[in-house]
């Protein structure tokens, strides 16, 4: 069933979660196990991150140089295989530009149609200098709405290459938004713009990136719709779990932790944790009693934090769509 569905046909706002691949030759063990935390919470879909090939050299003993190219996670199509068939809950594969040909995407894009997947999020990935496509003379998408447009070309039957009776798919498509602005653009109403273009492209839904202070979620939402932008805005969370994510998550992430979370974490690192949990559960309650159609929650390796804090929403009522 596609993203879009799940929200339109929801009598309360959705809870779902985005889980990341093992490192490279780690064992699927331990996402398997976060898994079944998760599924117990029936989650309409999980969200499964993609991860750009990075290639360096490596000069050996004898001076010559060694390239590597290799995925630091691999595994993203096979975990959202395991998620539809083993847990029949819908995945979210994200697919990426970066380090992809349109090529690679096609092909992923097939063997995702294959698999019985409805959804992807489309999204550019991080410019890496050392990202690399690996087929020669392929063409690339650039920006996550060239994505967006391959996606939605063959949902219309337009592959890369003439194709008599092609497989139809019918991908429902997410895109990103950036309640404190995406880093590389020069202020928020620039970015809202892009943002715009990618919806009226064929995004059918917007999750954010992960914010600690309501306001700005709920300023953006405004600011997008006053653009023309009417599809679901969906918050994405993260739960602050130790003391240095207060430094952490602003440099990777750009954005704000406020001084009221940093100031408590600061004075009682030890208890980081129960802080974190505690500030997401009141951002979460705002956040439903503001209208939102759902919360994301980005668990990484450990789905806990996360769940601590959705135990004490106040789920189960009616609450109106923003
Ligand atoms: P875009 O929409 O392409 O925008 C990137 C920048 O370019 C913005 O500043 C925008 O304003 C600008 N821009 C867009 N179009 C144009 C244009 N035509 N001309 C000029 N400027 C333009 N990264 C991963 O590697 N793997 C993941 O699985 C992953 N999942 C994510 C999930 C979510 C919900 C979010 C919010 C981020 C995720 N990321 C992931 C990180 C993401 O790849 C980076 O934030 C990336 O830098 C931007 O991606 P985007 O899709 O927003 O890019």
């Amino acid at each position: 069933m596609k993203v879009i569905e799940h929200y339109d046909q929801a009598d309360e706002p959705l809870i779902s979660f985005e889980i990341i691949p093992p490192k490279r030759g780690g064992s699927v063990k331990k996402v398997f196990e976060s898994l079944d935390k998760v599924m117990k919470y029936n989650p309409p879909f999980i969200d499964v991150t993609y991860h750009a090939a990075e290639s360096y050299y490596e000069e050996l003993s004898d001076g010559t140089i060694k390239r590597h190219v290799k995925r630091k996670r691999p595994g993203t199509i096979g975990l959202c295989a395991a998620i539809k068939h083993k847990y029949g809950v819908d995945p979210v594969p994200h697919l990426i530009c970066e380090g992809f040909t349109k090529e690679e995407t096609e092909d992923a894009l097939i063997e995702l149609n294959f698999l019985g997947i409805d959804n992807v999020l489309a999204i550019r990935g991080d410019a890496q200098e050392n990202a690399t496509p690996r087929l020669k003379n392929g063409t690339f998408n650039k920006y996550a709405i060239d994505l967006v447009n391959q996606i939605k070309d063959m949902n219309r039957g337009k592959y890369l290459e003439d194709i008599v009776n092609a497989h139809e798919t019918n991908f429902c498509v997410g895109v990103a938004g950036y309640p404190e602005k995406h880093f590389e653009a020069p202020n928020l109403d620039f970015d809202i713009e892009q943002l715009k273009k990618k919806v009226d492209a064929g995004g059918d839904y917007i999750v954010t990136q992960m914010f600690f202070d309501n306001e700005a979620y709920f300023r953006f939402v405004d600011k997008c719709r006053d653009a023309g932008i009417k599809c679901p805005i969906v918050p994405g969370l993260k739960v602050l779990t130790r003391e240095r994510h207060l430094n952490f998550l602003p440099k990777f992430f750009h954005l704000n932790i406020p001084e009221a979370l940093s100031d408590e974490v600061q004075a009682d690192p030890e208890n980081a944790r129960e802080i974190g949990v505690e500030w997401a559960a009141q951002q979460c309650t705002e956040l439903l009693e503001g209208g939102v159609p759902g919360i994301h929650f980005y668990i990484m390796g450990d789905p806990t934090p996360a769940l601590d804090a959705v135990d004490q929403l106040p789920l189960g009522h009616d609450v109106v769509k923003r």
